[in-house]
């Protein structure tokens, strides 16, 4: 994951010494210093600032931040699911498997929804039409996007791929027959039916209760080795993240302002905000018993502090932090923080000196 800065793409913003990339492949997603406004506010809302996001291949990629962040707007971005209005796309370029997005016609960009990028919410009702078996939504997903695949059979093995028990007999099932977690699967099932190349998952197990998280995990783990696909997983939890991801984007008030594989990320953190976050999950942080919440709160849309957007609830925070804002810099190999004082700062959650 390359932020956008580094491409030359918006000369202002170029990082000196940012890596480049020769010879790698182009990524199946490429954000590009996307911002968006909500317009029928005076002044706009602006939910998202300048977000860079990659997504490879056959990889997956986490975006976690704190409710409020701008997750899912960015998320809902990718297809242009917003409703435009009131969302604005104000600037920046979205580039999932070669067409940019944001200048497509509603008609391909129609094809493009479901064959190369699908979704599951939190909610699977957001998916699952209520009056409408599962069976027959499933075989409505393929006759659109896999038309050679639209059967009964692909239907009975769909839902048997996802663990739900006796298929044949639950596919005839109204969504409301089935528990949140069946429903859940359901919706998988019907989201990966078209063979997308990006599964987005926005909060898929939030609603569900420990067990089932971890199956409905498990599940997604599993579904990519068969497919291949990449997944964006959006999450505010990173002890799911430790488990899933490849790598990770932090996002903070409507900004990246970390992003390294999802090891790295873990073991040493250099955005405070990424160190708050790990520390607040008792078993990611150093003492087990004890749970660091983040005082305070993500700042409204309407209402960011000058500077830094973390710096009213940082532990570090120096008077610079008030004034200036800072960009993303390199913080190691395909590592990036906005954070200037990563390098002084004691953030890594397992070091002797942590404050953990
Ligand atoms: P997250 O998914 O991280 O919890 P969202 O992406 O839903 O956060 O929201 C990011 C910001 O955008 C929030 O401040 C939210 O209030 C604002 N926002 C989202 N949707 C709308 C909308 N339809 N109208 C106005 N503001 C919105
Ligand atoms: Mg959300």
């Amino acid at each position: 994951m390359v932020p956008a800065e580094s491409t030359g793409q918006h000369k202002d913003r170029v990082l000196p010494g940012a890596p480049s990339r020769p010879g790698a492949a182009s990524p199946l997603l490429d954000i590009k210093n996307l911002t968006i406004e909500f317009g029928s506010f005076n002044p706009p809302a602006r939910a998202i600032e300048g977000v860079c996001l990659t997504v490879h291949h056959g990889e997956t990629v986490c975006l976690v931040g704190e409710s409020g962040s701008g997750k899912s707007v960015t998320a809902l971005s990718i297809a242009r699911l917003l409703s435009s209005p009131p969302a604005r796309y104000v600037e920046g370029e979205i580039w999932l498997d070669g067409h940019e997005i944001l200048g497509l016609p509603e008609t391909e960009l129609r094809r493009l929804r479901g064959r190369v990028v699908s979704y599951v919410f939190q909610e699977p009702s957001a998916s699952l039409n209520p009056v409408r078996t599962i069976g027959s939504q499933i075989l409505e997903a393929l006759k659109l996007h896999q038309p050679s695949l639209a059967t009964k059979e692909e239907v009975v093995r769909l839902l048997a791929m996802v663990g739900i028990p006796s298929p044949e007999t639950r596919a005839d099932d109204y969504p409301h027959q089935m528990s949140g977690g069946m429903q859940q699967r359901a919706a998988i099932a019907m989201a990966i039916a078209s063979r997308p190349k990006l599964l987005v998952a926005d909060e898929p197990t939030t609603a569900l209760d420990v067990t089932v998280q971890a199956q409905i995990l498990d599940l997604m783990r599993e579904l990519q080795g068969e497919f291949g696909m990449a997944i964006l997983l959006i999450t505010h939890n990173l002890g799911i993240v430790r488990e899933i991801a490849n790598r990770v984007a932090v996002i903070y008030a409507g900004q990246i302002v970390e992003t390294a594989p999802c090891a790295e990320l873990l073991r040493q953190p250099r955005h405070p905000y990424t160190a708050a976050l790990i520390r607040a999950v008792p078993e990611l942080g150093r003492r087990a018993n004890r749970l660091h919440a983040i005082p305070g709160q993500v700042p409204s849309s309407f209402d960011r502090p000058e500077g830094c957007r973390f710096h009213p609830r940082c532990e570090f925070a120096r008077p610079e932090c008030q004034k200036n804002s800072p960009l993303l810099i390199p913080a190691g190999l395909g590592h990036w923080t906005r954070c200037p004082w990563h390098d002084q700062l004691p953030l890594a959650p397992l070091s002797p000196d942590s404050k953990a």
